[in-house]
């Protein structure tokens, strides 16, 4: 068995990729298969990925568009469609900013495939990154809507915008490696979107995990206590009975004798906003110490970055 520390890594390397590679690279911590990441190999994992239903992977990447349009009837038709896990934005008349994941943008189009501003955002989006619209595309093709203009901004554009938008519309994940007790916690956080890896498909008697399970060293023993060694002696006892029930069972079978100290990974995506609401209830003494383990460090490095965003918080810390 191994003993790690909990840690944390913001993912600002996936945000210079791609949307697809993006994407690719989130999925595969479900089933731990960063190993096979390659040239072309996100379009087919992400092909199967949809066919399967693991919708949660389309989530892990947004675009923001802005939108303008000549009639204000158009904005009210979108309205009403009372769209779903998506940021609007009116900074003016004839005008809309928009941010959503793709699985946002395709969900949108499959519930009102007819309202015009859905129909010219996801033909946009359909024309740039075809493989998460490939099954949408309507007969004849994605149709340019007349009177509607569309923009997709960068990340740098993104972060250029005045305040009050930026911390709407700008998305930012966060790879946690800690307990199963924290992300248990962490999931509860709606507006999120996560993907964790699956004990249902990491089998950790196979060589890529070591041939073993990794638990978090727990904060709450100094590792000479007797509490320690009691901790220690329980993992290793429950990595034997893993290792021996996988020899005739299946990882989701065997997975139940594993405790809440499993070391587990966990992506957490969302825009700054919703950053700075957990930051600050997971991070007050009310929160689980195993929590603010990971969040008090996280939010010094958001400060760092966004002092004026987070920086008002990371002070009562
Ligand atoms: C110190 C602490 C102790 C806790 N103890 C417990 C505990 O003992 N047991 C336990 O079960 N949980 C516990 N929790 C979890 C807590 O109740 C929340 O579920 C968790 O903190 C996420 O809350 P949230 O408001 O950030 O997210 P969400 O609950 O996801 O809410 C985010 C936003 O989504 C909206 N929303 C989403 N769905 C709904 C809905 N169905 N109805 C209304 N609005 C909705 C709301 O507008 C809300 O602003 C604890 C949390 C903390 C911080």
């Amino acid at each position: 068995m191994k003993v790690i520390p909990a840690s944390f890594e913001i993912q600002d390397d996936l945000d210079r990729q791609p949307l697809a590679e993006r994407i690719e690279a989130c999925g595969r911590i479900c089933y731990k298969s960063e190993g096979r990441i390659g040239v072309n190999t996100a379009a087919p994992f992400i092909k199967n990925i949809l066919l399967h239903g693991h919708n949660s992977v389309g989530e892990m990447g947004v675009a923001t568009l802005r939108l303008e349009f000549d009639a204000e009837s158009l904005a009210h038709k979108f309205l009403a469609t009372q769209p779903k896990f998506v940021q609007i934005d009116r900074p003016g008349k004839g005008e809309m900013l928009i941010t959503a994941s793709m699985r946002g943008y395709r969900e949108m189009f499959k519930g009102n495939p007819t309202d015009k501003l859905i129909k010219a955002m996801v033909g946009y989006l359909g024309n740039r990154h075809s493989l998460f619209f490939e099954d949408l595309v309507p007969r004849h093709g994605w149709m340019p809507q007349t009177g509607v203009v569309i923009e997709k901004l960068s990340l740098e554009a993104v972060d250029k915008l005045p305040y009050e938008l930026r911390v709407k519309h700008r998305f930012l994940g966060v790879k946690f490696i800690t307990n199963r007790a924290v992300t248990h916690e962490i999931v509860r956080h709606r507006p999120c979107s996560f993907l964790q890896e699956s004990q249902r498909y990491c089998r950790y008697s196979e060589d890529k995990f070591d041939n073993q399970v990794t638990f978090i060293k727990p904060l709450f023993f100094a590792e000479d206590s007797p509490e320690y060694d009691l901790w220690e002696k329980a993992m290793v006892e429950t990595e034997k009975l893993y290792l021996e029930l996988l020899k005739t069972a299946t990882p989701q079978a065997a997975r139940t004798v594993l405790p809440n100290s499993c070391k587990t990974e966990i992506i957490v995506y969302c825009n700054l906003l919703e950053w700075l609401h957990i930051l600050r209830l997971r991070t007050t003494q009310a929160a689980e110490p195993s929590m603010r383990e990971v969040m008090i460090p996280l939010l010094k490095a958001f400060a760092r970055r966004w002092p004026n965003i987070f920086g008002e918080l990371a002070l009562t810390c």
